[in-house]
């Protein structure tokens, strides 16, 4: 009884699936088919009359729809129907010699797996990759709907994964290496993904320089160790042997989707993220998902913002220790937006970054930074201002005659502006880097090293960088401060910066004591919230009119770092 109930209940949930309940469709379409068939042979008098050969109109459907299988079974619905029954003549009551209903029901099976069997045999070359030869998106959704039918209620859900890998230096090999190698090393990574799943999991070739890999649960863990363990070895192409970089994106059935248009689109998401961030694996964060939908939303309105001048620039002073006076400021950019109130950087320079509106966002930050400043110098204060640039910029050819046009319009000396790098945007294309920074200083532009310290640092490449001066993060800066404070980085750093030539400036100098520590490490400029935090040009302007020789005090809020 209760396997029974079970049984039933299998029926049910399979029928109330969206694919379930088109095949239970399809079926009933079918056989309508098969018994309308019948019911106007027998109205035009019998198998005599050609009406028969209708029959293989749900033949053919069945085969279309299910393949050999569906083929052959309306097939022996269709003669069965025509079979002994049938009067050969309805006015006549002459019946069919048995061979002849036999014959027919022979020859629509015949035809209906054959076409079914031709109809499967298309669809698996359509459903190949045309390059690997692999099944590619559509036996992908095909089977994960398969295997995602719903559970008996009371069972748990089939426990899967859907890997989406992307073969992250697939162009850079073709653009070294050429098309020819490109397609073996494509096919390549197939067979590897093959041999890595032995039968465990099923793999496809999405498009392009895109895999997935479907794996049951419980498989999971030993699938990945072999990918990764087949992936160590380079694969060999032309005789050249050569690395592959697969980044994976991951996304779990049942947790993070219920269909498999979710699952591939959510694992696709993962894997576009971990490649973005430089990461081997990611499991797909409807957390992390929302936010780049909202960041993506948040980008749309970003032409809008500049036509509508909704960007500005925040200045924060910097303060020259020796000269007990404001050098400059650093320009800080700031979106006024119409909902989300004043926003910073973080919020959407990194997603302008990897999309071309970086390139919409520096002739604004250029001219504008060069207004504040011809504004600001208009009495012959020597002040710069300090804007920054993106690893983007500086492989912008454009960025130079941006520079060069705000310049020569707002009759600014170019030893008044300074641009600020970090060192992983040099590092990017170190060579192209020098070129634009080169050219820079050959016009005077000043060129800081931004951030130094935070991340890889290349000594080398310091060493040949244009620069003038060499911010020291805020990280290492602020670890004056802590309990394990160790000075001695901070003042080596220092004094390799000045043996270079530069200016040295300490950065997120919150208080007191990181400024007499930034001081005796032998910071020559100091820059925080301690000094003064980013200010709007209105407040710029006020403390300027307010006193000639611009003192800290004149910005700070709160109590004057000083003594
Ligand atoms: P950054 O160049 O390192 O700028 C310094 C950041 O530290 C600023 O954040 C500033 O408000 C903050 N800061 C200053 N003093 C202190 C302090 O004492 N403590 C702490 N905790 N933070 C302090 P902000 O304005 O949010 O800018 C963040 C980043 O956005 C900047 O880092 C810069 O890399 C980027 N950015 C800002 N403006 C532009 C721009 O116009 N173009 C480009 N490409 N990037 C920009
Ligand atoms: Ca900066
Ligand atoms: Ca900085």
């Amino acid at each position: 009884m209760a396997r029974m109930d079970r049984a039933l209940a299998l029926a049910l949930t399979r029928w109330q699936h969206p694919a379930g309940l088109r095949r239970w469709l399809a079926v009933a379409g079918i056989a309508t088919l098969v018994a309308a068939t019948t019911f106007l042979v027998w109205q035009t008098g019998g198998i005599r009359y050609a009406f028969s050969h209708i029959m293989y109109l749900p033949v053919l459907l069945g085969a279309a729809l299910f393949g050999a299988a569906g083929g052959v079974a309306a097939g022996l619905a269709g003669g069965l129907a025509l079979g002994p029954g049938m009067p050969i003549d309805t006015a006549t009551g002459e019946m069919q010699d048995p061979v002849n209903w036999i014959y027919r029901t022979a020859f629509f099976v015949f035809v209906g797996g054959v076409v079914g069997m031709l109809g499967q045999a298309v669809a698996r070359l359509l459903g190949e990759d045309p390059v690997s030869g692999a099944p590619s998106q559509q036996p992908l959704r095909q089977a994960l709907e398969r295997t995602l039918e719903p559970p008996v209620s009371g069972h748990a859900p089939r426990r899967l994964s859907v890997l989406v890998a992307i073969f992250d230096n697939y162009t850079e090999l073709v653009n070294t290496f050429g098309p020819e190698v490109g397609v073996r090393l494509i096919g390549g990574v197939v067979q590897r993904l093959q041999a890595s799943c032995q039968g465990d999991a099923g793999v496809y070739h999405l498009h392009g320089e895109r895999f997935a890999v479907v794996v049951d649960g419980e498989r999971l863990d030993d699938v990945r160790a072999r990918i990764r363990a087949h992936f160590m070895e380079p694969l060999v192409a032309d005789g050249v042997p050569l690395y592959v970089n697969l980044t994976f994106g991951r996304a779990d059935h049942p947790e993070h989707g219920a269909s498999a248009e979710e699952l591939i689109q959510r694992a696709t998401i993962a894997a576009d993220l971990a490649s973005r961030r430089g990461e081997r694996e990611r499991v797909y964060d409807a957390g992390s998902d929302q936010t780049s939908r909202e960041n993506l939303v948040l980008l749309s309105g970003f032409r809008r913002a500049v036509s509508h001048g909704e960007l500005c620039l925040y200045h924060q002073p910097k303060w020259h220790l020796e000269q007990e006076r404001v050098v400059g400021t650093e320009a800080l950019l700031r979106w006024q937006h119409p909902e989300h109130g004043l926003l910073t950087p973080v919020r959407f320079i990194p997603q302008l970054e990897s999309s071309h509106l970086i390139h919409e966002l520096t002739p604004w930050v250029v001219s504008a930074a060069l207004r504040d400043l011809a504004e600001l110098q208009r009495d012959g204060r020597p002040w710069h201002v300090a804007l920054n640039l993106s690893a983007r910029n500086l492989n912008d050819d454009g960025l130079i005659g941006d520079l060069e046009r705000a310049l020569a319009e707002t009759g600014t000396s170019p030893e008044q502006l300074e641009v600020e790098v970090t060192e992983s945007a040099v590092l990017a294309d170190p060579e192209q880097a020098r070129r634009v920074l080169g050219r820079l200083r050959d016009w005077g532009v000043g060129v800081a090293i931004d951030d130094f310290g935070a991340g890889q640092t290349s000594l080398g490449y310091l060493r040949r960088l244009p620069a003038t001066s060499l911010k020291i993060d805020r990280a290492l800066i602020q670890e004056l401060a802590g309990p394990s404070s160790d000075g001695r980085i901070v003042e080596s750093v220092a004094g390799l910066g000045r043996r270079l030539g530069m200016e040295v400036v300490a950065e997120g100098v919150e208080d007191r004591a990181t400024l007499a520590m930034a001081r005796s490490a032998g910071c020559d400029i100091v820059q925080g919230y301690g000094i003064c935090p980013p200010q709007p040009m209105e407040t710029i302007r006020e403390a300027f009119a307010r006193e000639r020789s611009v003192r800290a005090q004149d910005f700070a809020v709160g109590s004057s770092p000083e003594a």
